[in-house]
Parts: C-alpha cells; sequence; structure tokens
C-alpha cells in the first residue's frame, strides 16, 4: 500500500472519534455521520489550528448541516443532464465523467453529496457506457475526470482510463478535477506525474480555499504536475468564515501563483443541502472582485460564478465598471474609481457615410482630449455606482 493510501485508512471516520477528537455530542455526531460521512486524513487534520478556523470549518462536521433539510441534493441538475450513468453533458463541447465515489477528504460544504461517501453512489460498472458515450459523441473535445476525485483512484485504473480516453480521436484535451493537490499532496508521486505525462495534454483543477492550505507539501505536489507539464488551475468556493475576506483571498491568491497554480474560479457555494451555513452574500464576492482587480496581477484574478441552479452552468458575476454606454462612447470607472471616457466605432462603418477622419494626435494631446471629455462628467459617489 502506498502512503497516501495509508493516510486515507488512518482518516478520523467513526462516531467515537467524532466524540473524542472534536467534542461533538455523541447523538448529533451520529446523525451528522449519517447525513454526510466524515473522512478527515492526518495531514489535512494537522493544518488545523484551532477549534472552527478555517480549515476546521471545511471538514468537521457542524450541527447547523442539519437544520438545512429542505434544501436540493442535486442544486445543479446534474442527474437530468446525465445521459449515461457516470456522464453529465451540460455543455456543447465538453462533458463531466465521474469516475469513483471516494475522495481524500468529505468536505462538508461539497455540492456532489448524493455521489460522493458510499462505494456504490458511483458504479463502476457504468463506465463502458461512458466511454461509449464519449466515443459517440464527436463534439466533446474536453474531458473533464471527476467524482468523487479521479485521483483516489490507482495509478493503474486511472492509466486504462486514460489510455481508454486517448484512443478516442476527437478528445483534445483531459482534464483533472481534483483537490488532492491540497488535501493529501502526498497523493502526487513522481510515479503518478511520470505516468500522465504520456497522456497529454493534461490539464488539472485543484482546489485550495485558504492560504493556509498552502504548505511544503502541497507546494511540493502543485510543482511535480506543473513540471510535468500540466497546468495547474484552481477553482475556490466562497465560504462564511473560510474565505469571506478581500485580504484573505488576495493572500491565497498571490500564494497559488507562487507555488505556479493559476486562480481559476471562485464560485458562489452551491445551494445544496446542509450548507446553508456556509453562504455569503453575493455583494461579498464582488468586492472581492474589486479588490483584486487592478490591485494585483492579472493572473491573481480569477471568475466569479455562480453554478446557476436548475443547471444552466457557470455565469461571470462581474463589478460594474461601465458607467455610461451609447452609440460614441463608453464611460468606465478604473479599479480606483478614477473615470474615463473611449469612443466608440460604430458596427456599420461611419454615420453620415463619410469615412472617419483619423486625426494625427499626439500621446499628449490624446491624453488632454480624455481628460477634457471626462471633466464634463460628474464624478458619481462609490455608493451611486454600486447602485448600477
Ligand atoms: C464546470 C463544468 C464543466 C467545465 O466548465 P468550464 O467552464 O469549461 O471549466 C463542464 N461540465 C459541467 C457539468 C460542469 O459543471
Ligand atoms: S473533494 Fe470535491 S467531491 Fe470530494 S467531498 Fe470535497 S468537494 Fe466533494
Amino acid at each position: 500500500m502506498e502512503q497516501w493510501q495509508q493516510m486515507v485508512r488512518d482518516s478520523v471516520h467513526t462516531v467515537d472519534e467524532l466524540v473524542g477528537k472534536f467534542g461533538i455530542d455523541r447523538t448529533v455526531a451520529e446523525s451528522l455521520n449519517e447525513f454526510f460521512q466524515v473522512r478527515i486524513n492526518p495531514y489535512y487534520l494537522s493544518l488545523i489550528r484551532q477549534p472552527g478556523d478555517p480549515i476546521w470549518l471545511q471538514c468537521v462536521p457542524d450541527i447547523r448541516e442539519l437544520n438545512d433539510f429542505d434544501a436540493d441534493d442535486d442544486p445543479l441538475n446534474e442527474d437530468a443532464m446525465s445521459p449515461v450513468p457516470n456522464i453529465t453533458h451540460r455543455y456543447p463541447d465538453r462533458a463531466l465523467f465521474l469516475t469513483t465515489s471516494q475522495c481524500g477528504i468529505y468536505c462538508r460544504f461539497c455540492t456532489r453529496k448524493r455521489k460522493v461517501g458510499d462505494q456504490d453512489k458511483i458504479s463502476m460498472k457504468g463506465l463502458e457506457a461512458a466511454f461509449k458515450y464519449l466515443e459517440q459523441h464527436t463534439e466533446i473535445r474536453d474531458v473533464i475526470l471527476s467524482g468523487g476525485d479521479p485521483l483516489m483512484l490507482t495509478d493503474v485504473m486511472l492509466e486504462k482510463i486514460l489510455k481508454r480516453l486517448r484512443t478516442i480521436s476527437h478528445i483534445e484535451i483531459i482534464r483533472l478535477g481534483t483537490k488532492m493537490p491540497c488535501v493529501l499532496p502526498q497523493r502526487i508521486t513522481p510515479k503518478l506525474v511520470e505516468m500522465l505525462k504520456k497522456y497529454h495534454p493534461i490539464y488539472v483543477n485543484t482546489h485550495f480555499n485558504h492560504p493556509w492550505e498552502i504548505t511544503p507539501e502541497s507546494t511540493k505536489a502543485c510543482e511535480m504536475l506543473a513540471n510535468a507539464g500540466c497546468p495547474v488551475g484552481n477553482q475556490m468556493v466562497l465560504m462564511k468564515g473560510v474565505n469571506d475576506d478581500p485580504m484573505v483571498v488576495r493572500d491565497l491568491m498571490q500564494k497559488l501563483l507562487k507555488i505556479r497554480v493559476r486562480p481559476y474560479y471562485i464560485y458562489m457555494a452551491d445551494q445544496t443541502k446542509g450548507t446553508h451555513h456556509f453562504r455569503t452574500s453575493i455583494a461579498k464576492g464582488l468586492e472581492i472582485i474589486e479588490k483584486l482587480r487592478g490591485w494585483t496581477s492579472g493572473l491573481a484574478v480569477p471568475h466569479f460564478v455562480i453554478d446557476a441552479p436548475g443547471g444552466g452552468g457557470k455565469i461571470p458575476l462581474i463589478p460594474n465598471y461601465i458607467l455610461h454606454y451609447d452609440e460614441d462612447k463608453i464611460i468606465l470607472r478604473n479599479y480606483e474609481n478614477k473615470v474615463f471616457a473611449y469612443e466608440n466605432q460604430p458596427e456599420h462603418g461611419p454615420k453620415n457615410g463619410k469615412p472617419v477622419q483619423l486625426e494625427k494626435r499626439t500621446a499628449k494631446e490624446k491624453t488632454r482630449k480624455t481628460i477634457l471629455s471626462t471633466r464634463k462628467i460628474v464624478l458619481p459617489e462609490l455608493s451611486e455606482i454600486e447602485m448600477m
């Protein structure tokens, strides 16, 4: 058995451990464990600094989960978009391929609780039907291995899947959606990355939510993936008490870039059963993006999205930088709330039928012109901008 597999075995997972280690009342612990199974591996456990901290909140069950019973099991309507078991096909050219129900830890905020935990929640018997579906649907050029966590599969099993996918010529890229670099970085072994290299282009999307998750171990794991030629992206979930603070997020994004992970998405927390206590306002997410854009490297600024309830897919939310927009011009504010005008170009040529005379202007004159045109504008108050 490999070290990481032993660590999964050594996870906190029983009611007795919940009572003993975290002081949870026994009857509550029983209900919580039944609601959504507990798994906290020794590595992730070691990142907890004190009760209720951002690491604890993500993995230790909370009595508040039980107060959110009316919420949906499948808010993203994934099951309805599943043409065959193990496949979710929502977008035109890419599909999710669920390969296992197992994960390195069980996150209390997980959207896919209905699929995660018990071995039988995702059946391996469905694999053949999934491969057939991917073969028949030539429009699919991007397959995302997910679950559960595909890196819970052994190298041998994972390689079987990759090898089979690489026999399908229309599949251009393969992505691994895995939390392992963050929650069990020991899983990223030299043997694994050597194997992955054979099936390029392979992209990895991982899932860090807090700067404390960036450790020497997770740094090494992400660097190994990058050195093996896998671009690594990060998907963060916005959560109350974990990362609903622009300074924490900025720190996380900058630290991710240092370990060669590119921030990809920030998600509003999905409206899954048992996760209400994690949800923040949408304004908080927009505020976080405002405090990143312009203030730090563009590379550190991910897309902020809501995965639309009912299966609409990811929809981006952007702070409003447009103050006015018409045929002639657009009036914009920048990250510092300074206002600028940009002349619009008509879509179907000049309005009066004559070609537009391109003025030859020096850079200095241009600047003057921009400032002149912005001077006519009454600068809105920040609160007004937020209302627009
Ligand atoms: C997120 C997601 C994808 C991938 O979306 P990208 O925006 O391409 O990263 C594909 N299918 C489903 C069902 C998803 O939820
Ligand atoms: S690793 Fe992903 S799929 Fe597994 S419990 Fe966490 S959020 Fe859910």
